[in-house]
C-alpha cells in the first residue's frame, strides 16, 4: 500500500480550521469540501486515460480522455457523503456508489448496514472516502470488499489517519501496488474512546450535528 499525506500550506491552514472546536457546521462542511478537492487532485494522479485526437482552431493534436470504464467513488455513510462533492467536483464523469459501514462501538469491528454498489467491479478504478481513519477496522472491510468485487485498483481519501489506523492497513494490505491512502495529515494517536488526537472530534457530528 503506497501512502501520500498531502504536504501543502493551503491544507495545513484549512485542516487547522477544520479542528478548531469553535468551527461552526456550515463552515466545516465547506472547509472539508474544499479539502477534499486538494486532496482529489492527489488521489486521481493514477487514473487511467486514453489518446483522444481533437481539432485545435490552429492545428489537430492528440490530447486524453478519461478512460472507461468510468472511476468509481464511494462515500462510506454517514461522514463520507461530506467528501462526495468536493471528489465529483473533479471527476465529474464518475459512477457514485454507497456503503454504509459503522463500527461498533464496544468492539469497534465494522459492521455494513448499507450497499449501494455494483456486483461487479472489474477493471473499475475505485475511490472510497472516509473522513477519519481511526482503528481502520472500516477501511480495511471496505477494501477488501471492493478487491473481492474485482476493483482494478482502490485509493482511499481520508482527511485524517491515526498512525494505529496507518499500521492497520499496512499489515493488511502488505506491499500490495493496488492500494493507494490519500490523507491530509497523519496525527498523533488514537485515545481511549479510539478518538484520533488531536482529530477534530466526531466528523459525522461536526458535519450534519448529533441525530
Ligand atoms: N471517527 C471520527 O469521526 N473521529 C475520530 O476521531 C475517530 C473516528
Amino acid at each position: 500500500m503506497h501512502l501520500h499525506v498531502a504536504d501543502h500550506p493551503l491544507v495545513a491552514h484549512k485542516l487547522t480550521v477544520l479542528r478548531d472546536e469553535h468551527t461552526p457546521s456550515a463552515t466545516f462542511r465547506q472547509l472539508v469540501d474544499e479539502l477534499v478537492t486538494l486532496l482529489a487532485y492527489e488521489a486521481t494522479r493514477h487514473v487511467r486515460t486514453e489518446p483522444k485526437e481533437i481539432r485545435t482552431p490552429v492545428t489537430t493534436t492528440t490530447g486524453v480522455r478519461l478512460s472507461d470504464p468510468s472511476p468509481i467513488v464511494i462515500p462510506i455513510l454517514r461522514a463520507g457523503l461530506g467528501m462526495l462533492e468536493g471528489m465529483t467536483r473533479l471527476l465529474p464523469t464518475a459512477e457514485v456508489g454507497f456503503l454504509g459501514l459503522q463500527r461498533d462501538e464496544e468492539t469497534y469491528e465494522a459492521i455494513t448496514y448499507a450497499n449501494r454498489l455494483p456486483d461487479d467491479l472489474s477493471d473499475r478504478q475505485v475511490f472510497l472516502l472516509d473522513p477519519m481513519l481511526a482503528t481502520g477496522g472500516t477501511l480495511v472491510a471496505a477494501i477488501d470488499y471492493v478487491l473481492d468485487r474485482g476493483a482494478r485498483d482502490v485509493t482511499a481519501v481520508c482527511l485524517l489517519a491515526a498512525p494505529e489506523g496507518v499500521k492497520v492497513l499496512q499489515d493488511a494490505l502488505g506491499d500490495r501496488v493496488d492500494v493507494q491512502l490519500v490523507v491530509a495529515a497523519v496525527d498523533e494517536r488514537l485515545d481511549e474512546n479510539k478518538y484520533i488526537v488531536p482529530g477534530l472530534g466526531d466528523a459525522g457530528d461536526r458535519l450534519y450535528g448529533v441525530v
